[in-house]
C-alpha cells in the first residue's frame, strides 16, 4: 500500500539538519519510499494526506520504558496487586500513551515473565496499537537484588548464562542487568556493585553469542565501570553516584565506554522540572561531558517509575538532555536515528528512502525548543496512521 503526507517542512535528518519545505513523503507498506520538494514527487496513483503547515519528522524513540509500571506513587505494589490480564491491559494503555506522544520505539527494560514479548507481539501484528518495541524480558538481578520480584535471580556466571539463554528463548531482542542496586527496592543499594565480574563477563559473553545486546542497569561510578569493562553495549543511569555523594565521574571509564562503542542512556526527565531546574543539577554535567567524549547518547525516560509518565514523558528527557548541556539538536539526534542506531535499529529515525516509516507531524519545528513535541498532532507508525488531530 502506498501514501504520501505532504507538509510545510520536513527534517529528514536531525543531525545533519535537513530538511526540505513543502515537501511530500511517500510511504510504501511500513517503510519510506520517497522524500523531497512536491513540485518533484514520483508519478501514480497514491492517496496524499496534507498536514499543511505543520513540520513533520521521525518518530521519537524512548530507550527505557517499563510499560508494566504505571507512573503513579508505587508502581510495584500496583503492578505485584494486579492479575495477568490486568497488568497486560495496563500495558496496552502505556504503549498507546507513548505512541500518543510520538514515541514509535521504545526498549522496555524490565517487566514480568512473558508480558513484554507478548505486547511486542500484538503490536508488530497490528492488534494493539503501540511502538515497536524490543524487549529484555525479565531483568537479572542477583537474588533479592533490584526488581527481583519480577526479575530472573542469578547467583555466580552458570546460572548467568543460563539466565541469558533463558529469556532469549522465551523471547527478549536484549538483555538487561542489573549492575548496581537502585532506588526502587528495598534491601538494594544503587552505591554498590551487585553482581559479580564473572557474572557479568558471562552475561555479555552469552548474549552475544545469542545475537543480542546487554542494557546495564548502573548508577554509581563503581558499578558504571564494571559495566564499561564487561563490554554491555548501553549503560542505564550512568549517573556516577560516588558514596561521598558527589560527582563520581571517572574520564578512565569514559575512555572504556568510547573503546567499547557502549551508549549511555542518562533517563534524564522528571515531570515538571523543567519548572525546576535544580532537579537536573546532580548529574547535568555528566551527559554534556559524555557526549563531548563520544559517548552515544541514547534518549530515555524510565518511564513508569513515579513522576515519569509514559504519556508526554519523552519531552521531559528531552528537556533533562537540553538542560544537561546538549544543543535542541544534539538531544533530537539521541532520539532519533544516532540514539536509534545505538539501540540497534538500523535504517530508523530519519526520513530517507528505505528507513522506517515512523513519522510524527507537529505544529512548530521542534529545533527551536523541544517543547514543540509535546502532544504531535499526527503518527504514522510502521506506515500506518495511528493518530491524527490535525483539523481539516
Ligand atoms: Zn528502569
Amino acid at each position: 500500500m502506498r501514501i504520501a503526507f505532504k507538509a510545510a517542512t520536513v527534517i529528514t535528518d536531525l543531525l545533519a539538519d535537513d530538511a526540505v519545505d513543502d515537501a511530500i513523503v511517500l510511504v510504501e507498506d511500513d517503510r519510506i519510499a520517497w522524500a523531497g520538494p512536491a513540485a518533484a514527487a514520483p508519478g501514480g496513483e497514491y492517496p496524499v494526506v496534507d498536514l499543511g503547515e505543520r513540520v513533520l519528522l521521525p518518530g521519537l524513540m524512548d530507550a527505557h520504558v517499563h510499560l508494566a509500571f504505571d507512573a503513579g506513587a508505587d508502581p510495584v505494589a500496583s503492578m505485584l496487586a494486579r492479575d495477568e490480564e490486568a497488568r497486560l491491559d495496563g500495558m496496552r494503555l502505556a504503549a498507546r500513551q507513548l505512541l500518543d506522544s510520538g514515541v514509535t520505539f521504545a526498549r522496555d527494560l524490565g517487566a514480568p515473565y512473558g508480558l513484554s514479548v507478548r505486547i511486542r507481539d500484538e503490536i508488530r501484528a497490528g492488534t494493539t496499537p503501540g511502538p515497536r518495541l524490543m524487549v529484555a524480558g525479565r531483568p537479572l538481578t542477583r537474588p533479592n537484588g533490584h526488581c527481583w520480584f519480577m526479575g530472573n535471580e542469578i547467583d555466580g556466571p552458570g546460572q548467568a548464562r543460563a539466565a541469558v539463554a533463558e529469556e532469549v528463548k522465551a523471547g527478549a531482542d536484549l538483555v538487561k542487568v542489573m549492575v548496581t542496586g537502585g532506588r526502587m527496592t528495598h534491601g538494594t543499594d544503587p552505591l554498590r556493585f551487585e553482581v559479580s565480574e564473572a557474572s557479568l563477563a558471562a552475561i555479555v559473553d552469552e548474549a552475544h553469542r545469542l545475537g543480542v545486546t546487554v542494557a546495564a542497569h548502573a548508577q554509581s561510578t563503581v558499578g558504571v565501570r564494571a559495566a564499561a569493562a564487561a563490554g554491555v553495549d548501553s549503560v542505564e543511569h550512568a549517573t556516577f553516584i560516588s558514596p561521598e555523594g558527589g560527582d563520581g565521574y571517572d574520564p578512565a571509564v569514559v575512555r572504556d565506554l568510547v573503546s567499547a562503542g557502549t551508549g549511555v542512556c542518562p533517563t534524564l526527565g522528571v515531570a515538571g522540572a523543567h519548572a525546576h531546574p535544580i532537579a537536573f543539577d546532580v548529574r547535568g554535567g555528566w551527559i554534556a561531558r559524555l557526549h563531548a567524549a563520544g559517548v552515544p547518547i541514547l534518549a530515555g525516560t524510565d518511564s513508569g517509575i513515579p513522576r515519569h509518565p509514559h504519556a508526554g514523558g519523552v519531552v521531559d528527557g528531552l528537556r533533562g538532555l537540553v538542560a544537561s548541556g546538549l544543543s535542541v539538536r544534539q538531544a533530537l539526534a539521541a532520539a532519533t536515528e544516532t540514539g536509534m542506531r545505538a539501540a540497534g535499529l538500523e535504517k530508523a529515525g530519519a526520513v530517507k528512502p528505505g528507513y522506517l516509516a515512523d513519522l510524527i507531524a507537529v505544529d512548530t519545528d521542534p529545533r527551536s525548543g523541544v517543547d514543540a513535541l509535546l502532544d504531535p498532532a499526527f503518527v504514522v507508525a510502521a506506515g500506518r496512521v495511528v493518530k491524527d488531530t490535525v483539523p481539516r
